[in-house]
């Protein structure tokens, strides 16, 4: 049995792994079988994380967490989890391949995941045009003419990459402000190859095998276009990943896992969570890190008041009377 299991491998997994590792608790994170390192190993340059004034690379950002943590004992397995049971004293942790772990702390640290437009042919098309990551398809795109939907520093962040290989990145937008940063938006504005269309909806995306343009429909005048491309990125945002604490965990209004004040801790004795899956404001890498510490340490001392016995079991160590 494990002192503390650490669903999640993104700022807010690696960093309560780091301390909770300094705090000898030999942390296992979970860090997925494909999306280990969570959304940052999909960006590019990071400009905003403190300690690197020339920025990094996200990917090479989440490498160096994960060397963090293990430098001081924490283990990662790369795997999924598809079945949590957090109630009692020792919770459970079912693995895609069948592995149960048994902690007594949990940290949920699960991030979340990106949005739909919710249309058919989204779906049908993924992978052949549509994309959630143009640092992975953009260079498919070499002279293409693509379209990035949203308004957020998602959107204006993946049509900035982009342009690096389309000739035209147009960015559809709902309305006629962005949410975006203003220097987001400056970079943005300041670029030739972006092309801003306002107020605009995404009704189909065309195309048999491949995209080959979008259906627009004006917010404003109702009045319907097409757009001839051959890429779509959807960056609408996205929604924390809460599916395997369903009917376990109490949620908030906004989706996200509920928690005591400025705490990590949950409903549920044991089980703190960190990261974008409580964070429905900030989603920084940096919110997340600090969100990450504070779960660390609340299990430290949540484990700090158990019952000898039952941390007698999970460290294999003698109990004293
Ligand atoms: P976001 O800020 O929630 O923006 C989502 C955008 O998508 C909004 O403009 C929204 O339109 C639009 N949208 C949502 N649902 C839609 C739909 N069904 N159809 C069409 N448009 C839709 O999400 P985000 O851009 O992913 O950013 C999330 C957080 O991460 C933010 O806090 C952001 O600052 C942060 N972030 C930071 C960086 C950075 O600092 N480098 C990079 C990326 C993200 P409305 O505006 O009309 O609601």
């Amino acid at each position: 049995m494990r002192q503390v299991v650490i669903i999640g491998s993104g700022p807010a997994g690696y960093t309560a792994a780091i301390y909770a590792a300094r705090a000898n608790l030999e942390p296992l994170v979970i860090a997925s079988s494909v999306a280990f390192g969570g959304e940052l190993m999909k960006t590019t340059e990071v400009e905003n994380f403190p300690g690197f004034p020339d920025g990094i690379m996200g990917p090479e950002l989440m490498m160096k967490m994960q060397a963090q943590a293990e430098r001081f004992g924490a283990e990662i397995v790369y795997d999924d989890v598809t079945k949590v049971e957090l109630d009692g004293d020792v919770k459970r942790i079912t693995m895609g391949d069948g592995t149960v772990h048994e902690a007594l702390t949990v940290i949920y640290a699960t991030g979340s995941e990106y949005r739909k437009l919710g249309l058919d042919d989204e779906t049908r098309l993924s992978g052949y045009g549509v994309s959630w990551c143009a640092t992975c398809d953009g260079a498919f795109f070499k002279q293409k003419k693509v379209a990035v939907i949203g308004g957020g520093d998602s959107a204006l962040e993946e049509a900035t990459f982009l342009t690096r290989f389309a000739d035209v990145v147009y960015l559809v937008h709902r309305r006629d402000e962005m949410r975006a940063s203003a220097a987001m938006q400056d970079r943005a504005r300041a670029d030739a190859k972006i092309e801003f269309l306002w107020n605009k909806e995404v009704a189909h995306i065309y195309g048999d095998d491949k995209v080959t343009g979008i259906g627009l429909v004006d917010t404003v005048d109702g009045s319907e276009t097409t757009l001839d491309v051959t890429g779509v990125f959807v960056a609408i945002g996205s929604d924390p990943r809460t599916h395997l604490i369903h009917g376990q965990l109490d949620l908030t209004e906004a989706g996200t896992v509920a928690v005591e004040g400025r705490s990590s801790r949950t409903n549920i004795a044991g089980v703190f969570a960190a990261g974008d899956v409580v964070d429905p404001t900030y989603k920084q890498a940096v919110t997340a890190a600090g969100s990450g510490t504070v779960a660390a340490l609340d299990a430290e001392h949540y484990l700090a008041d158990l019952d000898p016995a039952l941390l007698a079991r999970a460290t294999g160590s003698a109990v004293t009377a």
